[in-house]
């Protein structure tokens, strides 16, 4: 089967996509900075005979000599914490990379995904975010740095297929998680399953009624690997919509690790959505799409994880 390149291939949802496509026959090449994703993610990966690895920055020039059938374009930091400390980074991920991948791609005729985000929503007034809806984004504010390049970079990849014919998928991920996640990404599955496992506070911020809908990574990447079968340009969401608050999430996560741990209440970052769920019509539709893991299981397996990763035993 054909190429794959997976830029952002060694991050958390990176390091799936790359098993998922070389357990389905592919040859993935994986590029990555390592900017915020880990060498031990694809570790296990570097052996095979279908895998390579590529140490490059997407924000400079390319210069490979690959023709990739597909090119996934998840490099750019993704977690608050990480794109509030990488701000500049994380635009030029957005623009200048995903210029310089979808040139890759109209040179060699591969077919361009982008993983965009649920942030091009912002904090939305319709709810659940349907495609159809532009967003409520601050132009300005901390978080801007990403939600703001995730839309120029939507922007360019409908540029591209416009004026190119360039083949094109534009992927609105919803919150995920799972196996693969970095204990200190700061994101809010993270954090709370790793300081369940240690007996530390959860850290709720703000009220905890804030709403996410949490999908695990496996659902996501087995959609992801589907978008590229199907005909369709425009933006798709891509998330679990079964919504829960915050706080009952620190709550279940408590629970489900049999933890000592409580909950402790620290400040609501600025522009921080107050609710977010996906409504998955369009994937329903023409990918067939939908998300299988429920929220506690899913949880169960993302804690075992942890646990292997806090013992030191590497889990793959
Ligand atoms: P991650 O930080 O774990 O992975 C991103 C990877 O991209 C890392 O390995 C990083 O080193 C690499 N990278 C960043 N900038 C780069 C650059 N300039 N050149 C080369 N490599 C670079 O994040 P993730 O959660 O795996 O997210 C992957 C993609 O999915 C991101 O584009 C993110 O915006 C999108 N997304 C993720 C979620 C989620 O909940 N995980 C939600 C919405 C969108
Ligand atoms: N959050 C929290 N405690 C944490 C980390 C995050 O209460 O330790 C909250 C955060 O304020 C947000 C939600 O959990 O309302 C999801 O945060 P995350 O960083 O995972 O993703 P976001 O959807 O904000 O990008």
């Amino acid at each position: 089967m054909g190429l794959m390149l997976v830029a952002g291939g060694a991050g958390f949802v990176g390091a799936n996509l790359c098993r998922k496509l070389l357990a389905t026959s592919h040859e993935v090449c994986c590029l990555d900075s390592l900017v915020t994703g880990r060498q031990s993610n694809i570790e296990s990966l570097r052996g095979l005979p279908a895998f390579t690895f590529i140490g490059r920055d997407i924000t400079q020039p390319l210069d490979l000599d690959i023709r990739p059938e597909v090119i996934f374009n998840l490099a750019s930091p993704a977690s608050p914490r990480d794109y509030l400390r990488h701000p500049i980074e994380t635009l030029a991920a957005g623009a200048f990379g995903t210029h310089r991948l979808l040139e890759l791609a109209r040179r060699t005729r591969a077919i361009f995904v982008l993983a965009s985000t649920s942030e091009v929503y912002g904090d939305p007034e319709i709810h659940p975010q349907p495609e159809a809806y532009w967003g409520r984004v601050n132009p300005i504010g901390p978080r801007s740095v990403y939600d703001e390049a995730k839309r120029f970079a939507e922007a360019m990849t409908m540029a591209f297929h416009r004026e190119y014919g360039t083949r094109v998928r534009i992927a609105r991920i919803f919150n995920t998680y799972g196996p693969f996640m970095r204990p200190d990404d700061g994101r809010v599955v993270s954090n709370f399953c790793w300081q369940a496992i240690h007996g530390l506070p959860l850290t709720v911020y703000g009220d905890g009624r804030q709403t996410r809908s949490f999908c695990y990574v496996a659902d996501l990447v087995e959609a992801l690997c589907q978008l590229p079968e199907v005909d369709h340009a425009a933006p798709v969401n891509l998330g679990n919509p079964a919504e829960t608050d915050i706080l009952s999430l620190a709550e279940r996560i408590i629970a489900i690790s049999s933890s000592q741990s409580r909950v402790t209440f620290l400040p609501l970052p600025t522009d921080d959505p107050r609710i977010r769920c996906p409504d998955i019509q369009l994937a329903r539709s023409i990918l067939a799409w939908e998300p299988r893991m429920s929220l506690e299981e899913g949880l169960k397996q993302t804690i075992a994880y942890f646990r292997a990763l806090a013992r030191g035993v590497v889990t793959d």
